[in-house]
Formats: C-alpha cells, structure tokens, sequence
C-alpha cells in the first residue's frame, strides 16, 4: 500500500542520515474563512509553518490581521488579481503576455508591494502564478522587481532564470471530482518525489486550495501531519529557508 511505501522510504531517509523538508502551499486566500482557520489550526498543532499565497489585489485587511498572531506562517504573492486573459481555447493564465510585458510586470511589482505592506516581515518575496503558469520571457524579469524565488508545480526544472521552490503533490483532483484526490495516489505520488531524491535534504511541497477542500482532502491532510511531524527523516520548514535566504 502507497501510504506504507512513503512511511518505509522515511525510515530509509533516516537509516540513510538523510532528509525531507516538508512545506505546504495554500492558495487563494484574501480573507478570513472557517477553511483557512481549519488549515491555520493544523500549523498549530503540529507546530509545523506553512505558505499562504494570497491575491494581492483582493487580500483584506481583515487577514494580515489574522496573521499577526501566526508566527509560523509565510505569506507568498498570488499574482495579482487571479484574473484569466487567455483565449477561450488556451489554458488559463493570468501571467502571460496576452496583455504585453510591461503591463504584467507592473502589477506583479505592485503586488509584492502590497503583500508586504499588509503582512510586514511574515511576507516572502516568492511569486506563485495563478494557475502556476507563467510566461517564460518574464522569469528574466522577476528578480529586479525583488522576487527571490518562483513557485508552480511539478519537479523544478533545471535550466529556470530564477530560484525554484515548487510543489510536488496537489491533493485536489481538479478535473474529476474537484475535492480531495485518494489518498494512496497522494501518497504515492509523495514517495516517487522521495525515491528521486539523490541528494542529503530533498524538499517535498505539498499544494493545497483552503475553499474548496472536502473531507478526504482534509483526511489526507490530518493523516499527512500525523505520519511526518514527528518522524525522524522529516523536517517541516519555513519556505525562507527553501529561498535559499535567511
Ligand atoms: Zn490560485
């Protein structure tokens, strides 16, 4: 079973002195809700930080508030307003060229500004496209208006512009059932990251979406936390330190 696979290569990482560092990025978020509550509580109790990106151009006061008191979270920049401008036909993307670079560049500047204006020292200069698409003539541009680091999804490729720290295992089956995928897929999918693994510390990103969770995607989400926040191989991190920055 795919569950016991992931735990015995753990146990393997931990006869090996090797490491997983765990991180979770929530997506979505602008304000306050019962969900992102539910997922702020599991940070909580397992002492365990975690990344909300957030949409700039809709984010509340209300949730930078919330916040405050949530020393283990990071706040990452979720585009700029989650708005599509491809063609009916295309993918989904906010961060393509449909609109001309300069155009995408100044909100992306003006949402990082944002970000830390709401959120102060909790904010993370990591942009995390909407949809995790972005145009690859832009990644040359990221880092002069301060982003450190790009989050999409997928194994990071090697030859990217800037710094990756991607996600690895998306717990929603979006274009099936649109709530929580089985959690053996979820767990298998988490052990192929592992066993590609080559080198001491192999970071394992898991992507979550706050609003629309069901009760498997929260299963998976409890059973998750219990089988790594105490296990030897496991380490969950602040995404900071994945940036490669302080
Ligand atoms: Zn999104």
């Amino acid at each position: 079973m795919s569950r016991q696979n992931f735990i015995d290569t753990l146990d393997a990482y931990a006869n090996d002195g090797k490491e997983v560092q765990l991180w979770l990025r929530d997506d979505d978020a602008i304000e306050p809700t019962a969900e992102l509550s539910k997922l702020l509580d599991l940070s909580k109790r397992w002492d365990a930080p975690l990344t909300i990106a957030a949409i700039p151009a809709h984010t509340t006061a209300a949730l930078a508030k919330l916040m405050e008191e949530l020393r283990l979270i990071s706040v990452a920049v979720h585009g700029w307003d989650h708005v599509n401008h491809a063609p009916a036909l295309e993918k989904k993307q906010e961060l393509g060229l449909h609109r001309g670079e300069d155009v995408v560049l100044g909100l992306l500047a003006e949402g990082l500004e944002r970000i830390k204006t709401l959120f102060g020292d909790r904010a993370v200069p990591l942009l995390v496209p909407p949809w995790n698409r972005i145009a690859q003539p832009l990644l040359d541009r990221l880092p002069a208006l301060g982003y450190e680091a790009l989050s999409v999804f997928g194994p990071e490729r090697a030859d990217a512009p800037v710094r990756l720290v991607n996600t690895h295992v998306d717990i929603i089956d979006w274009k099936g059932t649109r709530g929580g995928r089985p959690m053996d897929v979820l767990y298998a999918e988490a052990a192929v990251r592992l066993e590609a693994g080559t080198t001491h510390a192999t970071n394992l990103g898991v992507l979550t979406h706050h609003l629309v969770h069901d009760d498997a995607a929260w299963e998976f989400l409890d059973d998750f936390f219990a089988v790594t926040a105490r296990h030897p191989a496991c380490r969950w991190v602040a995404v900071r330190e994945l940036m490669g920055s302080r």
